[in-house]
């Protein structure tokens, strides 16, 4: 039922643990026999699975039995009401996927993997890194009871390369780009027998990235939003995001879905944004320097192909400048009560963008991702607050304070 497909040749192969064409050397992507998983679902079958990204493997590349399972997905889909009236929105929605195993949507996608590399007997999990998935596969294989070996490059926020150590993984950590940590697993990939969950076992590894989508259309009562935004890295959230509507009608879970589809990037990172404002078929690659770290990939592997789903959908591509980024954060934070880390600052301002240019309506159902939890980047948010600092614990020094502060200026 679940086979591969060259996604440049459209060639069908063998399920196995592969990521190249023979043919034209194409990325490979798992295609299913939607109209045998159609006899085999439906609403009530989906609404009868566990609370997390296993009450879809019908449409999943893992085994099937007994998953191994942080405890990944159905995270929650939050009316964002405070937020909404902020920026005129009647219906937004904030997908918080900081609220994975690990803090970040990665869960997703590594939880597929790692099923993957346990089927096929790999005892190694290894990853090329911004900074989230090495967190990820470090606590896959910690309770999988493989060997991790994470490759960062250096400069990373602190918190997420000490959790990745905290599970145990092997850190390499690279004098370069993200996209030249990259190029190394890449070649590293054909010596070493290992499951690099985003380069050789990457086919199974993007399929985990539809979970998100499957879970905003289930949660809104088996209806595709009218907006979706999402961030972007190398693209594969995007482009699966597209691939999840299409599957759950393929199945007929749902009849139609007319979502359009936004890229969120930030200036100091924005290849694929670009390539959607310039009408180009093509990603031109880019030196990337953003605050937003885990978004930080100039030569993304699925670019063209986010880029292509985006304008299929008709959406947009967005590029905040950089000093929006820490706006975003703290606007969610302060009306939302999520602590989102720079990705999320990212689509916020995509977000305004998209309202201010008249892309997204006033009653228009849309959907934020916010993919990566802030208690990873707290030094982001060091000096924002109101702090009173009281020498001794008494309540007239404390009186004292509190009327220098009422005269001070609000911030917000
Ligand atoms: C990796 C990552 C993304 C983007 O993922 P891609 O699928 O590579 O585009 C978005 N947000 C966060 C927090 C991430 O870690
Ligand atoms: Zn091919």
């Amino acid at each position: 039922m679940k086979q591969l497909r060259c996604r440049e040749c459209g060639r069908l192969r063998e399920f196995e643990p592969a990521y190249v064409c023979e043919h034209c050397f194409g990325p490979l992507e798992v295609a299913y026999d939607l109209t045998a998983v159609h006899e085999r679902i439906s609403r009530d079958s989906i609404a009868g699975g566990p609370p997390s990204i296993w009450r879809y493997h019908e449409l999943l590349p893992a085994p099937i039995g007994d998953p191994l399972d942080l405890g990944t997905g159905f995270t929650p889909l939050v009316h964002a009401r405070n937020l909404g009236r902020v920026l005129g929105l009647e219906r937004l929605y904030i997908k918080n996927d900081t609220l994975n195993p690990t803090g970040s949507f990665k869960d997703r996608n590594v939880a597929v993997a790692t099923n993957v590399a346990l089927t096929y007997g790999f005892d190694t999990l290894s990853c090329s890194s911004t900074g989230n998935l090495a967190g990820s596969v470090a606590a896959h294989a910690a309770m999988a009871g493989l060997r991790s070996l994470v490759f960062i490059p250096a400069g990373l926020e602190p918190a997420k390369v000490d959790a990745a150590s905290a599970y145990g993984a092997t850190l390499v950590e690279i004098d370069g780009s993200y996209d030249d940590v990259n190029r190394l697993c890449a070649e590293l990939a054909d010596q070493y027998h290992w499951a690099i969950v985003n380069v050789n076992l990457r086919p199974f590894y993007s399929e985990g990235s539809k979970t998100l989508a499957f879970e905003v259309v289930e949660q809104l009562g088996w209806k595709a939003p009218d907006h979706i935004v999402v961030p972007v890295a190398a693209g594969s959230l995007l482009a699966k995001t597209a691939k999840a509507f299409q599957e759950l009608i393929g199945t007929g879970l749902i009849d139609q879905a007319e979502t359009r589809i936004h890229a969120a990037q930030a200036e100091g990172c924005a290849p694929v944004s670009t390539a959607i404002q310039r009408g180009a078929d093509r990603i031109t690659a880019v030196k990337a320097n953003s605050l937003a770290k885990s978004l930080a990939i100039g030569n993304p592997a699925d670019g063209r192909y986010a880029a292509r789903a985006v304008r299929e959908s008709g959406g947009w591509g967005t590029a905040c400048r950089e000093d929006e980024i820490q706006e975003g954060m703290t606007l969610l934070a302060e009306t939302e009560g999520i602590l989102s880390e720079p990705a999320g600052g990212v689509v916020i301002a995509g977000l305004r963008t998209l309202v201010a240019e008249g892309r997204i309506h006033k009653h228009e159902t849309a959907v934020v991702c916010i993919t990566g939890n802030g208690l990873k980047t707290t030094e982001l948010f060091n000096g924002h607050a109101r702090r009173l600092r009281l020498t001794k614990p008494r309540a007239a020094e404390f009186d004292l304070a509190m009327a220098e502060l009422d005269k001070a200026p609000a911030l917000v």
